[in-house]
């Protein structure tokens, strides 16, 4: 397998790819392809939705699940471990009659064909998960940080002053504080960045919906939901939003061993996030079903370049124009930090992810 011909330029391409290759499996296993489209549409038109690809079992008892794009122009990774596994493991698969692999396509369809991280009303979907929504809820350091996180313009001189605010506040309150305060998620400002809305957005209800009519049948299930930009370039982290002592946290760690980290103890990269998708899925599942779940997060760019990226993207979202020659050069910095077109990064985390959804589909499904 050519590992970079699995990447696709655009979210509507992976789409068709992803589909396309689909088909072709329909001689050997049960397909069923579930849409929820979103009302927005793409930059040439086409239709956003999240794919439900179903392979195998209609309700299954056993079930693999795994996602992309949750976080919009992150897609291409988790969208080229679907396509690899449709391509090269499903085609000669036995899957057992109460099994089933699920990939998820598209969690933030508007986000991925718009390269941004946010979905069609600036949110953050994996900080929008949780039941209730607090319009007063923000980090006391975000709210200090705040015109320097989401400058208003980019006067040469202004930023030189919010760039000096935020390495005093490094200074000050040391780098952990730091990425917490931007990457926790905060409910009150809808044009900043982490934003995590005042209502649950419709790719969360869509896929809330999704879990809970397809797999109540469900006992035994493994999810992956790919990311990237955080961590060292091409390395992976798997990231859970439970607690070390909850039961999901260890049943990842005896899927994917030693390997799941929480984001709730401070053992993760990443900092303590609300509203995450994993303890929102979990809600969505039957009870007593077993719930193995990790976010495997490909590292990209140095962190300052990656901060750097989101909050020009931003910029460009509320103040810019993004059909100038500035708005362009902006568009393509996102696509390129989160989606580093590299072709040993993409054989590397291609071949880290594939071995991930290998391991989940060796232990549960055989
Ligand atoms: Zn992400």
């Amino acid at each position: 397998m050519n590992a970079p011909s699995m990447f696709s330029a655009s979210y509507h391409e992976a789409r068709m790819r992803l589909l396309d290759a689909v088909h072709m499996l329909t001689a050997r296993h049960s397909v069923l392809i579930d849409s929820r489209a979103i009302a927005v549409k793409g930059p040439s038109g086409e239709t956003l939705a999240l794919d439900w690809i179903m392979i195998g079992a209609r309700e299954p008892r056993r079930a693999v699940v795994l996602s992309s794009g949750t976080h919009g122009a992150e897609g291409p990774v988790g969208s080229a471990v679907q396509l690899a596994v449709a391509q090269s493991v499903l085609p000669t698969l036995a899957l057992p009659k109460d099994a089933a692999i699920i990939l998820q396509h598209g969690n933030n369809p508007y986000g991925y064909a718009w390269s941004r991280r946010v979905n069609e009303n600036n949110v953050d979907l994996n900080r929008n998960f949780g039941e209730s929504f607090d319009p007063q809820k923000c980090n006391p350091g975000y709210e200090a940080l705040l015109e320097a996180i989401n400058p208003p313009d980019l006067d040469e001189t202004r930023e030189l002053a919010r760039k000096a605010h935020m390495d005093q506040f490094v200074a000050e309150h040391g780098a952990r504080a730091f990425q917490a305060a931007l990457s926790e998620g905060q409910y009150k400002y809808p044009q900043g960045v982490q934003f995590g809305g005042q209502a649950q957005q419709a790719s969360v209800r869509h896929l809330m919906a999704l879990t809970r009519e397809h797999l109540s049948a469900t006992r035994q299930l493994a999810w992956l939901d790919y990311h990237t930009g955080l961590g060292v370039a091409g390395e992976c982290e798997l990231i859970t939003g439970f607690t070390p002592d909850s039961r999901p946290y260890a049943l990842a760690n005896r899927l994917w061993p030693g390997q799941v980290k929480s984001a709730t103890s401070g053992e993760s990269l990443s900092a303590p996030l609300t509203g995450v998708m994993d303890l929102g899925l979990a809600r969505a599942l039957p009870p007593e079903c077993d719930f193995a779940f990790a976010f495997p997060e490909f590292g990209t760019y140095p962190v300052e370049h990656v901060l750097q990226t989101l909050r020009l993207d931003n910029w460009l979202a509320h103040h810019g124009d993004r059909a100038s020659p500035l708005g362009q050069q902006l568009v393509a910095r996102m696509r390129e930090t989160f989606s580093p077109g590299n072709p040993d990064w993409q054989t590397k985390v291609l071949g880290t992810g594939m071995g991930y959804a290998r391991q989940a589909i060796d232990s549960l499904l055989q």
